[in-house]
């Protein structure tokens, strides 16, 4: 069998906050360097959380408000974190998966909303976002001790990746996997919702405007001192570090899914986190799919699932949905953006 030559996980900051290089820098700190009115005041800090570095930004009439909005911010990742990471044992989703086939559980009605969304968005792509995967997903491990799993083991996951078989009750709360080994994973669509509970919590704590930004999974509100919205870049899906095209959100989430964020290679092919469910293998049509929407659990809900639909299929459902628009490098490098980005979007040179 051939070796696995290499393993890498590239920065997955998938998104360019441009609100200068002194501010995209200040890690930690506070950003002084926009010089906001004296009116306002506007606070930035980074921290690792979800596997990955999730950073807030709030604008507020003070400095001390906008400080407690974004300590407040972190503190409702951390308790989502607690819901969701299928690293903690004790979480919601690990207690859901660790009951497969077995018994049915209440949950909080942040995880029952996260469910009934990823159901929604299997259903609009035709069970291309699927989160049943949890089992397939496990058997990439891309992330580490990668190996290309043989087929006949993946062949034989499959009868658990239906999603028929999440039973959701919405009226008493409760969730249940059908079969013996299902498990669910929300790596697909959970910081894209994570980014939308996080701003409300934001905004609750006095943030007049801002941004959180988990790795790629961007929820922006309100506006910049001086009312401009937030100016984004999305990341060039074959050129590390270079932006493909900007353009200013307001009141509008971001999410990027791409070929190039989580992979290894094996004899010089690359094998990315993006599986789909019909092959059991790394979704090939697209390089990445950035999609733009009123709310992160559908601009990160789709653009897994859009990933793997590919380019001809997945334009045409971004232009099918209100409120949803898209930009899609398809294997070949093509750029498409849906017709509501145009004249909204600066193509980079
Ligand atoms: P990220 O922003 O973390 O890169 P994406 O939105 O690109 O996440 O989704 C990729 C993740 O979704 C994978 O790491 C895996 O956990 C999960 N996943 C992979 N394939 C699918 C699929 N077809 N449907 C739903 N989830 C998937
Ligand atoms: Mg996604």
């Amino acid at each position: 069998m051939s070796r696995v030559t290499e393993v890498r996980k590239r920065g997955r900051a998938v998104f360019v906050l441009l609100m200068g290089s002194a501010l995209a820098i200040s890690v930690g700190c506070r950003m002084a360097e926009m010089s906001p009115p004296p009116s306002h005041a506007m606070v930035k800090r980074a921290q690792m959380h979800m596997g990955t570095l999730a950073t807030l930004t709030a604008v507020a009439p003070t400095d001390g408000l906008a400080q407690e909005a974004v300590s407040a911010g972190f503190k409702e990742i951390r308790r989502l974190e607690g819901l969701w990471s299928t690293w903690m044992p004790k979480s919601e989703l690990s207690r859901i998966n660790a009951a497969a086939g077995r018994e049915r559980l209440a949950v909080s009605s942040e995880t029952m909303v996260l469910l009934v969304r990823a159901l929604e968005a299997a259903q609009m792509t035709d069970g291309a976002f699927n989160i049943a995967m949890g089992p397939v997903v496990e058997a990439w491990n891309i992330s580490k001790d990668s190996r290309i799993p043989n087929a006949q083991e993946l062949e034989h996951l499959r009868p658990l990746l239906d999603v028929s078989a999440i039973q959701l009750n919405e009226q008493d709360q409760t969730v249940y996997l059908v079969k013996p080994g299902m498990r669910i994973d929300v790596g697909g669509i959970g910081k894209g919702y994570a980014a939308d509970l996080v701003a409300e919590v934001m905004r609750r704590h006095g943030a007049t405007g801002g941004v959180v930004a988990l790795a790629g999974d961007i929820k922006t509100f309100g506006d910049l001192p001086g009312g401009t919205g937030f100016p984004i870049g999305i990341q060039h899906p074959r050129r590390s570090g270079v932006v493909l095209a900007r353009l200013v959100l307001r009141d509008e989430a971001i999410s990027t899914a791409g070929d190039y964020e989580r992979y290894f290679e094996q004899d010089g092919v690359v094998y990315h986190h993006i599986l789909d469910p019909h092959t059991l293998q790394p979704a090939r049509l697209c390089q990445s799919v950035t999609i733009v929407a009123k709310e992160g659990v559908w601009a990160d809900g789709l653009d897994t699932g859009i990933f793997v639909l590919g380019p001809e299929r997945g334009m045409a459902l971004i232009e099918a949905l209100p409120d949803v628009e898209g930009v899609i490098v398809d294997a070949d490098g093509k750029v498409l953006v849906s017709s509501g980005l145009q004249g909204r979007l600066q193509r980079e040179p």
